[in-house]
Formats: C-alpha cells, structure tokens, sequence
C-alpha cells in the first residue's frame, strides 16, 4: 500500500495576480513541485482574459518558427529567445489542447479556441489550478511587499495580513483597462525595489480624428488600406492592412498597430494619416475601372450606382464630403467631379486628435525594461527570489495572440524556475 506523504520541502511560490500570466506561472510552478497561492483582488481571476479578442481570445499567434515569430517583439527579441526555447507557441498549443481546447486559426495566423470564447480558455485554466491543488485568495490585494536586504520576505495584504513564502511572483498587468484590476501595482512595487520603470504609455489603442465625415462609416472594414503618416506633406511611414472606421476616428489591426508610432510622431509635429483604400491600382487605373463599372447606369441615380461599386456607407459619405447631388443621373457627372471621388478614395486625409488611452488600450507599452530581469528565469537582477510575468514588463509586440503568447510564455518559465 502506497501512502501519499505531502512534499514539506516543496518551496512556497507566492503568485500576485490571477491573469493569464499569473495563472500559468501558479500551474508551472505546482507542476515543478511548489506549493503555491495566488493572491488576486478581484472575486474572480481573468477579468481581463474574458474582454480579449472581443471575448474570443486570440490565445496567441500560429508562427511555430521561434525566430521569425521574436521578430515580432522587436528590441525584445535577444532577451526572449531563452524563454521561447522553454515554451514556445506548439507548446502553448500541446499545453490547451491537453486541458481539452481546440483551436482555430484566422487571418494572419491568429488562433482562437473554437468554442470562440474566452470563458472557455478561463475555464481551462482554472480546472488545470485545481488539478495541481492551487491555492486561490480572491478578493486579496497587495499593497507593498516586505523585503530583507535583497529577499522578499512578505506581501502585505488590504487587511494588513502579511503572506510570506520562499519565492515571489509579480504578475499583476501593466495599466490598460484598470477596470480589470490592472492599475499598475507592480511597477510600483519594483520602484520601489529600486527597479527602474519606463513610463507605461497606451500600445495598441484606436484612434480619434477631426474629420466628421468619415464618423458616419462606422463599423466599416476595409481589409486592404495603405496607411501613411504625413509630416510636413511628406510620407514618414506607411504600411498595408486591415482598418476599421469607428464613430470616433480609426481602429482595426493596421491601426491599432501603428498607434504608438502615430503617439509618439504626434508628440513632436503635427500630423496627417492618409489612407489610400485602392492601394493596388493608380489614380488612373482606378478610374478606368470606375468608368467601365459605372458605364451600364447612365441613366441611374448615382447614390445607386456608386453604391453597388462601393460599400453604401462609403459611397454615400464620399457623396456627401464632396458635394455631389446624390439624385443626379451617372451621364451627368462630370468628368472632374468622377476623378476627384477617384482622389478621394485614394487620399482620404484625416487630423489625429489623440489616442483612445488606457481606457481602452489593448496593452500598455513600458513597464520593467528586460535588461533587468534574468530572462532565463524571468528572475529580478536585484531580488534573488522576485519574478515578473506578462504584461509588467516592457516588451513592444503587435496585435494578432502575440501579448497572450507572452503572457504564456513568461509565466510558464517565471513559474518553473520560482518551484526549483
Ligand atoms: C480589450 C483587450 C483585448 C485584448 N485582446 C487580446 C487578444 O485577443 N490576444 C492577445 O494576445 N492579447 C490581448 N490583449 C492583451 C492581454 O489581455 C494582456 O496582454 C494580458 O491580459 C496580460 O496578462 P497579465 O497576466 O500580464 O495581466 P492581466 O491580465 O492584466 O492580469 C493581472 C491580474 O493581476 C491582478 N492584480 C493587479 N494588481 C493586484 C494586486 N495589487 N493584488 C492582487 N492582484 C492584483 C488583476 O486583478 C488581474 O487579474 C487584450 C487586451 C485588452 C485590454
């Protein structure tokens, strides 16, 4: 007969955070032998999971070459290389599909859970806590963390009780949607500690613009628009992809991706984003092409005509914006009046006001610089038993499973080396 005999030698690994990092790091560090609690300050974990991927969660990218898929992260890339050799995207993959997920994957190779929803991929995450006997205190925030030289000894609690353990991990999100629960304790903590933090500005936010016309297209998508950032009338970057015009301005990937670039241009000079919504064919093709869609409806209204050419919407706010008689025939629209929706189409020119902040940032860029933080072990250089997953650390990444990717990454290695 085998009696079970509890592992008192097991190390106590304190997690701050129920997010997505939090969470795989408690499962990694209990799966290497740890006894662990996660502390988090809401009733429940993964506030924040359940709104990603507008509540389908793009749980990460499907790019399972390590080194094209760190392009991704930029600067980043040197210091994380250690950590994707630990657990990379198939390992993300096998580690889902062994909790029961299955996956699908959508343009650009973002995969989602096929159940299309998040609560799916939060329910997997907190039967796997219960199978490795995690201890969960909701309801429990940190407020300061006790040290000893360059030990963590403690992390005081709302009520004033102070959880002590062997290792600490900080898992506690940067400060976009602090709604969720993420307000930016941890880059306060590590201040404190002596870290450095670099100033955390929203990444990954929608848009606002003056022009009012272009309001009206309101949840219009268009797949393929060549964006360029105009400084002084000259192009200062461009770059092709998805866009989605808002009530108030831009978003879609291609903007959400150029948001922070969009930030810190308009920081110094003003600026015009122009979008071009036929990049594959010149001002010239276009119209060609416009003439012979348009030839069959002469004697048709051109509301009508233009909007089985383009989207309605579309068509009607270019009517609109440039003073055109929507009841007029399509034979009498002057030859001008064609070539300047042609230009329109091809250079809509609007003013960014400013970003959407971190009310509805995505991620939040800054936070603890990698040139801190062993990434081997996702270790502090100054606390020998300190750890940092996810979204406190200052890694630029793009939209498309890549922030979540992260976060899966970071917490399974910050969890496995916190256990040992
Ligand atoms: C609207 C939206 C959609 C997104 N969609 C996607 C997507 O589809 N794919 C993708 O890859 N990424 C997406 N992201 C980004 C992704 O959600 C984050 O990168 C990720 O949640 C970060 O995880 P984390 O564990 O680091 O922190 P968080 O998810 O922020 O979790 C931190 C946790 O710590 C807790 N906490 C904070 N302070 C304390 C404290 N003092 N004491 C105790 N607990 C504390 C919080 O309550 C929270 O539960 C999206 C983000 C947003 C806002």
């Amino acid at each position: 007969m085998s009696i079970a005999v509890k592992n008192t030698s097991a190390l106590k690994v304190i997690v701050i955070g129920g997010g997505p990092s939090g969470m795989m790091a408690a499962i990694s560090a209990a799966k290497a032998g740890a006894e662990v609690l996660l502390l988090e300050r809401n009733h429940r974990c993964g506030e924040k999971l359940l709104i990603t991927g507008g509540g389908r969660c793009n749980i990460t990218n499907n790019e399972t070459d390590d080194r094209k898929l760190l392009l991704k992260y930029k600067d980043a890339k040197e210091f994380l290389f250690s950590a994707f050799a630990q657990f990379n995207v198939r390992d993300t993959i096998d580690f889902f599909a062994a909790l029961g997920l299955e996956f699908k994957e959508e343009a650009g190779g973002r995969m989602f859970p096929a159940t299309e929803s998040a609560r799916s991929v939060l329910e997997a995450l907190l039967h796997a806590m219960e199978a490795e006997h995690i201890k969960i205190r909701n309801d429990a925030r940190v407020t300061e963390l006790l040290t000893d030289g360059h030990t963590v000894t403690g992390a005081v609690l709302e009520d004033g009780t102070t959880i002590s353990g062997d290792r600490f991990i900080i898992a506690t999100g940067g400060t976009s949607r602090p709604e969720t629960g993420s307000s930016g304790d941890g880059f306060i903590w590590l201040k404190s500690l002596g870290h450095t933090i670099h100033a955390p500005n929203p990444s990954l936010v929608p848009v606002r613009t003056l022009e009012r016309w272009t309001h009206a297209l309101l949840g219009f998508a268009h797949p393929e628009a060549k964006v360029s950032l105009l400084r002084d009338g000259k192009v200062a970057t461009k770059r092709t992809g998805r866009i989605l015009f808002t009530h108030f301005g831009l978003s879609g990937p291609l903007i959400l991706n150029m948001s922070k670039e969009i930030w810190m241009m308009q920081k110094e000079d003003p600026i015009i984003i122009e979008i071009d919504l036929f990049p594959k064919l010149d001002e010239g093709a276009l119209d060609r092409e416009f003439q012979s869609k348009l030839a069959p409806s002469q004697n048709r209204m051109l509301k009508n005509a233009l909007s089985e050419i383009l989207e309605p919407r579309l068509a009607e706010a270019v009517i609109g914006k440039l003073k055109l008689d929507p009841a007029m025939k399509v034979h009498q629209l002057k030859k001008e009046d064609r070539k300047r929706v042609v230009n329109l189409l091809k250079h809509i020119r609007l003013t960014p006001t400013g970003l959407l902040g971190a009310d509805k940032a995505i991620v939040t860029s800054g936070g603890l610089p990698l040139k801190e933080v062993d990434t081997r072990s996702m270790r502090s250089d100054r606390y020998a038993n300190l750890y940092v997953t996810g979204d406190v650390l200052d890694i630029d990444r793009p939209s498309g499973g890549y922030s979540l990717q992260l976060c899966w990454t970071t917490g399974h290695v910050a969890g496995t080396a916190a256990a040992t």
